[in-house]
């Protein structure tokens, strides 16, 4: 098979990333995918080993924030479109240590945007067929009331958090390269993901986890703070299409219409273990636990993702009801994954893995 495109996933072998890779490796085999990932403690390999070994898939471990090193990758691989989910993505802890985020988020962004232009200036052709689309999140756009209202494209930039402070910072250091030196950027802007391969320090794994564990649930506050839910597989489907067919310089909100509270969020999850397990309904409802709120605790976030499917035609593919049986039966049957995860047991069998390379 001839290699028609050579693309750098950044982040894949972390929750999203990693759903953004196995589909562009299986559907695209005549593209080369790089994956780059510095294997924090969010990224497993494991999560891709369905694919680690296709002959148009290579994994490369490196941190977006060495520029030479990117600078090298991007001219190893010839490197036409970049996919870029590298980050770091936990809010609680942005509120512990938010220099880290700072320099993951905006400065890795940054040396990925250098490499990429010294790479594709220097060629005759310069950006013609070449692509940087740069993975965010809604969290930009800071928070809702209950009133009804979404964030669309137009909403202004309002990050209350340090993870979206700096998540902010990295979009709009992608648009200033795109209007500075006009290189072919794109920017999406997702509400919540769930699905196989979460990290459990996020909330649905981690109250999966918890609740076979017979383990307390936190719930922030009086849990009446509202999320949109997206299935990632459909995140990963829109990633496809906007990757392919997104106009330059544009940005697409992708969200799932599907609101929910934290609190009746947890109910349902609650009941759908217990059920899977075969627990008789209420078994688990005592393990709610109300904690103190999160610092800054945005109130509501809800995308209107109208334009994505009125331009493109993408539109989820699930029922959130489908999409969290599939997910709370994907945690149930594969504790071993969950365990391993959660003790560092992948982290520390791949960095042995990787060590001599
Ligand atoms: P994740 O934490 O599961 O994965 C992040 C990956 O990036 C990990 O594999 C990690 O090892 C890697 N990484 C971190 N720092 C790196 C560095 N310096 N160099 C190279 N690799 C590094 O995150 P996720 O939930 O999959 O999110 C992926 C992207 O999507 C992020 O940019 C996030 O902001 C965005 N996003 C996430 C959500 C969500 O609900 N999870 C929603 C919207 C947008």
């Amino acid at each position: 098979m001839n290699i028609t495109r050579n693309i750098l996933i950044t982040g894949g072998a972390g929750f999203i990333g990693s759903h953004v890779v196995r589909l562009f490796v299986n559907a695209y085999p005549e593209y080369h995918i790089i994956n780059l990932d510095k294997l924090t403690y969010a990224g497993n390999l494991v999560n891709l080993k369905d694919v680690e070994n296709q002959p148009n898939y290579t994994f490369v471990k490196a941190d977006i924030c060495d520029f030479d090193k990117m600078l090298e990758i991007f001219k190893q691989y010839h490197i036409d479109g970049v996919i870029h989910l590298a980050a770091e993505s936990h809010v609680d802890r942005s509120i512990k240590d938010p220099f880290t985020f700072a320099h993951t988020n905006v400065m890795g962004t940054l040396s990925l945007l250098q490499a990429a232009k010294l790479t594709w200036e220097a060629l005759p052709e310069c950006y013609e067929g070449k692509r940087f689309y740069h993975i965010s999140t809604d969290e930009v756009y800071g928070a809702l009331e209950f009133d009804g209202t979404f964030f669309t494209e137009e909403t202004k930039y309002q990050p209350h958090s340090p993870y979206s402070a700096s998540k902010a910072g990295s979009d709009h250091f992608v648009r200033a390269f795109h209007d500075t030196y006009g290189m072919p950027t794109i920017v999406t802007n997702c509400s919540n993901n769930y699905g196989p391969y979460q990290f459990p320090e996020k909330l649905i794994p981690l109250f999966i986890n918890n609740i076979r564990q017979g383990k307390p649930l936190p719930v922030y506050g009086k849990g009446e703070n509202v999320r949109d839910w997206l299935y990632v597989v459909d995140h990963a489907r829109a990633i496809d299409l906007i990757f392919h067919n997104g106009k330059t310089a544009d940005t697409y909100n992708i969200g799932g219409f599907n609101e929910w509270t934290n609190i009746d969020l947890i109910k349902v999850i609650i009941k759908t273990v217990d059920r899977l397990l075969g627990n008789p309904e209420g078994t688990s409802d005592h393990l709610i636990t109300y904690v103190t709120d999160r610092k800054g605790h945005d109130l509501r976030y809800a995308i209107d993702s109208n334009k994505l499917k009125n331009e493109l035609g993408w539109e989820p593919s699930l029922q959130f009801e489908e999409g969290i049986e599939k997910t709370v039966r994907w945690y149930l049957d594969n504790q071993e994954w969950m365990d391993n995860v959660t003790s560092g047991a992948y982290q520390k069998y791949y960095e042995s893995m990787y060590k001599n390379r």
